[in-house]
């Protein structure tokens, strides 16, 4: 067992924790054979802690399954292309894969046309870009510049547990900034203590939709009848601050999420007229935020799009995987989860899932084919988009896998596929 270790047993090795979109890179890894698999060395995070605690401390010697019963991985690959290209209509959902993954998804999805959607956090943001288009800053200028963050809700430090140290808001980052939290006072009770912040925690106006309408109205200018004092002060700090940063968890918005994020960005836009300003948002995963700029990039069309007979076709509202499966719009579900193995399959269709080995027990059915993949940033090198968009990171093994790459088993599953 000890022979597929990278890392010594006493050593850390260097590691990207592929967990949240956050990505950290100042982490480490532990492997030990003798003990209780992967730890986290040198900081903490529940989130990855977890996480870790689902693989071991060598390959998982889990075997493929067709029908629930287990098989060789040349059948299972065999049977995937069948089911799939036996669907008049397949969605390809989950999306939890690095960037070699997601480009040979999208070379399927256009083999079999495909519709590929990861959910609604994604689109919220992707919505409003479309129409409105926005500004975004790095973790590292939010870092080195802001001196006023406002964070939208809490949802954003379960997401990302160690987002405040990202931000510049944890430890002793030097200088004095300004903190204004919405909701509950949790997240201010974690920031307090550190003697660089001013942390202060406001109550939505009525709800989230409609308190950042009213922060836009009052940033631009204009009168709100009934609009609270401690409101109308902000959008006058935001006006005096040097760099303002708005932080959001985009997969934990309300119904209608790309109005909020759509109102963020007016906020910001105005703010630029005179001194600067950012949003920032938190996406759900790093897989399903990589596979959307992989397949913008392969395509020129984000997720929720489709290469069919009628060439490439883009809906953002019908193509989402729930109203797909509640129109029984589709027929054959394949699911890609790589990273989270907290995400099972949402249906009961016929099912090919590529996932961590910890969900092969979820897709112990008929009509069902399950394939266990290796986690890139554990068992193989890959590559992941962070939450800012705009930095790719290398992901590192912990160890040298057994099992193999999403990218692999697609480009074997799309050799077999024939049309
Ligand atoms: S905050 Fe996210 S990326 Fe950072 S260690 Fe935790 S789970 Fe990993």
């Amino acid at each position: 067992m000890t022979t597929t270790i990278a890392a010594a047993e006493t050593g850390a090795v260097r590691w990207t924790c592929p967990f949240c979109p956050l990505l950290c890179d100042h982490l480490s890894v532990q492997a030990s054979a003798s003990g209780p698999g992967l730890q986290l060395a040198g900081g903490d995070c529940a989130r990855a802690r977890a996480a870790l605690a689902r693989h071991g401390a060598a390959p998982a010697g889990v075997a493929a399954r067709v029908d629930g019963v287990e098989c060789d991985l040349d059948s299972a690959i065999a049977a995937a292309a069948r089911l799939i290209a036996a669907g008049r209509q397949p969605l390809f959902g989950g999306l939890d894969t690095d960037v070699a993954g997601a480009r040979s998804l999208y070379r399927l999805a256009c083999r079999t046309g495909a519709i590929c959607d990861a959910g609604e956090g994604l689109m919220h943001g992707q919505r409003a870009l479309q129409d409105r288009g926005g500004y975004t800053a790095t973790l590292t200028e939010v870092r080195a510049r802001a001196d006023l963050v406002v964070l939208l809700d809490t949802a954003a430090f379960d997401v990302a547990p160690n987002l405040a140290e990202r931000l510049g808001l944890g430890g002793d980052a030097g200088g004095t900034r300004r903190v204004v939290v919405f909701g509950p006072g949790g997240a201010a009770a974690t920031l307090a203590g550190h003697t660089h912040l001013q942390v202060e925690t406001l109550p939505y106006a009525t709800d989230l939709h409609t308190t950042v309408a009213m922060l836009a109205a009052l940033v631009a200018g204009r009168r709100w009848p009934g609009a609270p004092v401690a409101l109308a002060a902000l959008a006058e700090a935001l006006h005096a601050a040097r760099y303002a940063v708005i932080v959001g968890a985009a997969g934990s918005l309300p119904a209608h999420g790309a109005l909020v994020v759509e109102a963020v960005g007016r906020i910001v836009g105005t703010l630029n007229a005179t001194t600067r300003a950012a949003a920032l948002w938190i996406g759900a995963g790093a897989g399903p935020a990589t596979a959307n700029q992989v397949f913008t990039w392969l395509s020129g069309l984000p997720l929720r799009s489709r290469a069919g007979p009628r060439g490439l076709e883009h809906d953002p509202v019908c193509h989402a995987t729930a109203r797909l499966l509640d129109d029984d719009a589709v027929d054959v579900l394949l699911w890609i989860a790589s990273i989270d193995a907290a995400a099972p399959p949402p249906t009961s269709l016929p099912l090919v899932v590529l996932g961590h080995p910890a969900l092969a027990p979820a897709c112990d059915r008929a009509g069902s084919v399950y394939i266990p993949v290796s986690t890139p940033g554990i068992g193989s090198a890959g590559h992941l988009f962070r939450t800012d968009g705009v930095v790719l990171l290398p992901l590192f093994p912990v160890y040298a896998d057994t099992l193999p790459r999403v990218s692999d088993v697609l480009d074997r599953i799309a050799a077999r596929v024939g049309r």
